[in-house]
């Protein structure tokens, strides 16, 4: 049977990036379902005005004044709106005329327009997982006082999802195995982890990604990220997380349970089906995404994670027991030390000894407010900029 749909205007907040990008292509795969109301970008301002010819969004978001002046004159006179600055995202994320907002900005820079969308009702995609990390509560509240239908964009959260029941509360539930796949150093001695450089950490061996997420998968912060995004997103407590190493990637999480009963959501990775799912849930659509073959041999291994190595995940699990705004420091220490690395200016292990010291330096507070979190997130990496350049 054919159903007829009424097209969801889609704001689409970092489409420049890996996870931008891919929602395009899924979208113009379905241009009856979605039409694409406003795009946002940072630096690549020539990707922007190709994205703007081929999509025709209402609105485009840049960062400032000169972006601004760089875009018109690359758009040569196509008719669509040009806003600036991040006052302007939550405008686009808060905008009457918008059902869905794809929030892919990365790191903390996503957080007011991901809480905008949430505030206002929206259907949120969310694949800026540091906007949970800093502000699960703030976040997971505003979304439930307007009804917000917030569908995880993160494969491991969107593959959980998949997997629990559609009922609150979670019955017969024991636990959430959150897998990951070791990134590109998951056999690298201690010593051999000191020497990387960041080419070798971004080389992963199953996603194409960010160069942020690339690194932090690397180091295992990622998944140590993505346990706090599990825990705000599906009311858990650490302990009620195990994270499961899976090289293949074929695996995107698991539910366990009491049962003994362990489901599974599997498929090529390819962020394409995750953003599907989300944009056209509960139904499902055609993502462009390869299906898995089971004709040929597919092999899955499963090992533990280990935290003397790759201790940033167990500075994740800290963070999330001590609670209030320790996620929120160790998320802002981490996007300078990443940085940072990625610079070239300090090792790699270095960004775990950062992470960690910054940790101490601030210790937490009860969290209270979005200001409050955005002035620690200063503080946090003012501090981290401080201790990288004692160090050099
Ligand atoms: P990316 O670096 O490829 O893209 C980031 C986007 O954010 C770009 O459009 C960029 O222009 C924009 N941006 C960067 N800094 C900004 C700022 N200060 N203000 C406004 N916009 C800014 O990153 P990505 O890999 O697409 O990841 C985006 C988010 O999705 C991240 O939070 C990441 O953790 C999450 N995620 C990504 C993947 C993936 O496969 N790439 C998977 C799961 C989750
Ligand atoms: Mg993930």
């Amino acid at each position: 049977m054919i159903t007829q749909h009424e097209a969801r205007s889609v704001a689409i907040l970092g489409s420049t990036g890996s996870i931008g990008t891919n929602t395009l292509d899924v979208i113009s795969r379905h241009p009856e379902r979605f039409n694409v109301f406003a795009i946002s970008g940072y630096r690549n301002i020539s990707l922007l005005a190709s994205q703007a010819r081929q999509h025709r969004p209402r609105f485009i978001v840049v960062p400032d004044a000169d972006s601004e002046r760089r875009l018109v004159s690359e758009l040569d006179g196509l008719a669509v709106e040009v806003l600036v600055g991040e006052q302007a995202l939550v405008e686009i994320a808060e905008h009457p005329e918008v059902d869905v907002v794809m929030a892919a900005i990365v790191g903390s820079a996503g957080l007011r327009s991901s809480i905008a969308a949430a505030g206002a009702g929206k259907r949120l995609l969310l694949a800026n997982k540091e906007s949970l990390v800093v502000a699960g509560h703030l976040l997971m509240d505003a979304a439930r006082a307007a009804g917000a239908v917030l569908l995880p964009i993160d494969s491991e959260h969107n593959a959980i999802f998949q997997c629990l029941p559609a009922t609150l509360p979670h019955q017969g539930v024991q636990s959430v195995l959150l897998t990951a796949s070791g990134g590109p150093l998951r056999s690298l001695s201690l010593s051999e982890l000191e020497a990387v450089t960041p080419a070798q950490a971004i080389a992963h061996p199953n996603w194409s990604m960010g160069q942020k997420i690339s690194v932090d998968s690397a180091s295992l912060m990622n998944k140590g990220l993505e346990l706090i995004e599990a825990c705000w997103l599906f009311d858990l407590k650490p302990s009620d997380i195990e994270v499961v190493i899976h090289p293949q990637s074929v695996i995107h999480s698991m539910v366990r349970y009491r049962d003994g009963s362990v489901l599974a959501q599997m498929g090529a990775p390819d962020m394409r089906t995750p953003i599907a799912y989300g944009l056209a849930w509960p139904e499902r659509i055609d993502s462009g995404s390869a299906h898995l073959a089971f004709d040929q041999s597919l092999q899955l291994t499963f090992d533990k994670p280990d935290r003397v190595r790759f201790p940033c995940l167990r500075l994740a699990e800290e963070a999330m027991a001590q609670g209030g705004t320790m996620p929120a420091v160790l998320n802002a220490t981490n996007e300078v030390s990443v940085q940072s690395f990625l610079n070239a200016c300090i090792g790699f292990t270095d960004i775990a000894h950062i992470n960690e010291r910054i940790m101490e330096r601030m210790g937490s507070e009860a969290v209270e407010s979005v200001e409050q979190l955005m002035e620690i997130d200063q503080q946090a990496r003012a501090l981290a900029v401080q201790a990288i350049a004692e160090q050099g």
